[in-house]
């Protein structure tokens, strides 16, 4: 099989690590990579989010495989024009994309089906319906801009002012561009996060293991939200009758929700979960792997990738041939001065070699460059080191100790991946 893989971070080089142990993988290309992916598979340069480039790098290069990994090239309707050609691709079509391109759509979805998910108080799309609304309401609360916003989308306002406040950023200055021009505001949930991610074929779909990843940017979960510092995953994340649970209340009622709405979803879908005292309910759905969580899941997957993707590409998914390293996983992001702010780059990475020695530890590249016989940070996050063992404790000690002879100036991460929420835990520190 020749796979063209679509992203440049550290989900997509986890990705492309997985599937170059396929021994029915003759080649990889990436479409952009980064320096890292390149130095494993062949990386060519194109837009992401640009499907009418996407269409025609894979005409020249005719993949039998193309897997996607970002939501921007999903949403853009890659997904559809693969189809319209009868190319083989992971990742679903533009209306089914609407589950993350649209949180209005999502939480409509959701309120239509009877899925538990936070209450919606409300959708606006004009600045002063919205004002006039919040009048009414008690807080705290949640808004969320309705389109895709790099991850800036959403606040928790502790109070109303703050929720004005945002409002006028996103609906009046623009701040977040088109994707703020909608809003929809809900209700604020109390519990844990968890990540629930299945890979469907539109007819059967198979659960990868759970995770949970860590948003904000300082231990103890302090600090501003990131894309993500680091996740874990670990059988005893989620007991088997929350899972259960999970997947009776959410899940099948999902996929069944997508069937009868004639959506066609197909690839990974992410379920953004917060287990409330009153059970799980649906923060928000990906049309994608999340990432960091994608790093943790792969360090934990013990089954070919290639050829179950080729299976999901093909609707043919056996959910059976998905078998998994017991046991536990982490990933910890290693971020540069700034991020999640305005960050520094072109700082160089040492120790990358020294290591590299560390076995059963992967570094998964996310914002790096290589410039001549240097490699460069080139991203607000830079690595992800990823482990898997027996135990969390034990993949956390192999992530620690070996991140320890990494070094770029401004390097910083968090000391506490894998600890519970608001627990700071002084792992290989
Ligand atoms: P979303 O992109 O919708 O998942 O929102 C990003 C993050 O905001 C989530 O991972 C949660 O940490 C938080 N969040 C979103 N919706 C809610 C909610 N209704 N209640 C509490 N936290 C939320």
């Amino acid at each position: 099989m020749k796979i063209l893989v679509i992203g440049g971070g550290g989900r997509e080089h986890a990705l492309v690590w997985k599937l170059k142990q396929s021994r029915r993988v003759q080649k990889i290309l990436c479409a952009p990579g980064n320096g890292g992916i390149a130095d494993d598979v062949e990386c060519l340069r194109v837009d992401p989010g640009d499907v009418r480039a996407l269409v025609e790098l894979a005409g020249n290069i005719a993949p039998d495989l193309t897997v996607v990994g970002p939501e921007l090239p999903l949403v853009n309707g890659i997904s559809d024009a693969f189809a319209e050609r009868n190319w083989a691709i992971v990742g679903p079509s533009r209306q089914a994309a609407q589950l993350e391109g649209s949180k209005i759509f999502s939480k409509e979805f959701l309120l239509r089906h009877g899925i538990p998910t936070a209450k919606m108080y409300g959708a606006y799309d004009s600045a002063s319906d919205a004002y006039a609304a919040l009048r009414g309401m008690v807080d705290p609360l949640v808004i969320k801009a309705d389109g895709l916003c790099a991850g800036k989308g959403v606040v928790l306002a502790p109070d109303l002012e703050s929720a004005r406040q945002f409002l006028e950023n996103v609906m009046e200055k623009n701040e977040l561009g088109p994707g703020g021009r909608r809003v929809l505001l809900e209700e604020t949930l109390e519990g844990e996060e968890l990540s629930f991610i299945i890979l469907t074929d539109g007819q059967r779909y198979a659960p990868l293991v759970p995770t949970r990843d860590h948003k904000r940017v300082f231990d103890g979960n302090q600090g501003p939200n990131t894309g993500g510092m680091g996740a874990y995953s670990s059988d005893e994340l989620l007991p088997a009758d929350l899972r259960e649970t999970v997947i009776s209340t959410i899940v099948e009622p999902t996929l069944r929700g997508l069937a009868d709405e004639g959506i066609a979803y197909q690839g990974f879908l992410y379920v953004g979960l917060m287990l409330t005292k009153d059970g799980p309910k649906v923060l928000e759905f990906n049309c994608r792997l999340g990432d960091p969580e994608a790093q943790a899941i792969v360090a934990r997957m013990d089954f070919d990738l290639a050829e179950v993707l080729a299976d999901v590409a093909a609707k043919r998914l056996d959910p059976t041939k998905l078998a998994w390293r017991r046991g536990a996983s982490a990933c910890v992001v290693l971020a540069s001065r700034g991020y999640p702010g305005k960050f520094e780059i072109a700082k160089n990475i040492d120790g990358l070699t020294s290591s590299a020695k560390h076995t059963g530890v992967e570094f998964f590249h996310a914002g790096t460059k290589r410039e001549r016989d240097c490699l460069l940070t080139s991203g607000g996050r830079v690595l992800g080191v990823t482990a898997a063992a027996d135990s969390l404790a034990a993949a956390l000690g192999l992530a620690y100790r070996a991140l320890q002879e990494i070094h770029f100036d401004g390097m910083h991460y968090r000391k506490d991946i894998g600890a519970p929420a608001g627990h700071v835990q002084a792992a290989g520190d």
